[in-house]
């Protein structure tokens, strides 16, 4: 943008919340114009499922982007985004990608980095705005930008949590009323974890929150990890320079939660 304008990008899937609301309102707080994507991309759904059952509620969106001052909302159809035939780009991520979220869901991060890399040849923003709610995809997007020397910076902004503390998501609202009371037992471990990482060692920490987790019925643990920041690997260190986090995914009635905490915040 000329005249020295700065554009703000904050990319969504829609049924927005605060947590999005959030990162609207950084982005208005560092840029002149802020942008909003709403799109639902198929390419990041490795479960056909997940994908159809995605909340869609465009109306609600467009009246909070409304509000918060938003000044403009890209929606575009899968036809515009993808052309016939079109395939998804592989990248190599690595090392952000290679273990959580990058094995339990094959070829997310690649349709991630190929929609992401469209809107960000389509908007061309200076500074856009992710989520740590997300936090593989915010690396996996630092190193997209680095790959593609795209000239957008990119910021990581906090978890926005419900009062009771689970991370807010899209999908909470695929809850039923029982199991969005459960579903705070994810950020319950998160905490819990963070509080034995000061007199426990990893493997100690990882054993409690499979037991943990094998009372519950109602879950099934995808993951439970401790990863540096620095590189997503996993690590056996907690000390602070290693920047330990801890990561979960769980499904809880056929939703799929993901969380994490870092361990020496
Ligand atoms: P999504 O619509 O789920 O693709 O998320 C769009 C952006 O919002 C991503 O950068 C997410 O990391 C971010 N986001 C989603 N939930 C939260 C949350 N609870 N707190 C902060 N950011 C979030």
């Amino acid at each position: 943008m000329g005249a020295n304008k700065t554009i703000g990008f904050v990319p969504t899937m829609g049924a927005l919340h605060s947590g999005h609301l959030s990162l609207i309102e950084q982005s208005k707080s560092e840029c002149d114009y802020t942008v909003c994507s709403i799109f639902v991309n198929p390419t990041q759904f490795n479960n056909a499922e997940d994908f159809e059952k995605y909340p869609i509620t465009t109306e609600l969106d467009l009246k909070l982007l409304k509000e918060v001052g938003c000044d403009a909302v890209f929606l575009p159809t899968v036809e515009e985004m993808y052309s016939n035939n079109e395939k998804v780009e592989h990248f190599d991520f690595s090392p952000f990608d290679v273990s959580m979220e990058g094995s339990y869901r094959p070829g997310h991060f690649d349709g991630v980095g190929t929609i992401v890399g469209k809107l960000f040849e389509t908007i061309e923003p200076d500074i856009s705005f992710f989520g740590e709610k997300d936090f593989q995809q915010l690396k996996v997007i630092e190193k997209l930008v680095e790959i593609k020397n795209y000239s957008t910076k990119i910021v990581g902004c906090p978890i926005v949590r419900e009062a009771d503390g689970l991370a807010m998501s899209s999908r909470n609202k695929r809850l039923s009323d029982e199991h969005r009371k459960k579903a705070v037992f994810i950020y319950q471990v998160l905490k819990n974890a963070k509080k034995q990482a000061i007199s426990h060692n990893v493997s100690e920490i990882k054993n409690w929150v499979i037991d943990a987790f094998s009372h519950e019925e109602e879950f099934e643990l995808d993951y439970f990890e401790i990863a540096s920041e620095l590189d997503l690997q996993p690590t056996s260190s907690l000390n602070s320079e290693a920047k330990p986090r801890a990561f979960i995914a769980a499904y809880l009635g056929g939703v799929r939660l993901i969380d994490n905490l870092a361990l020496n915040g």
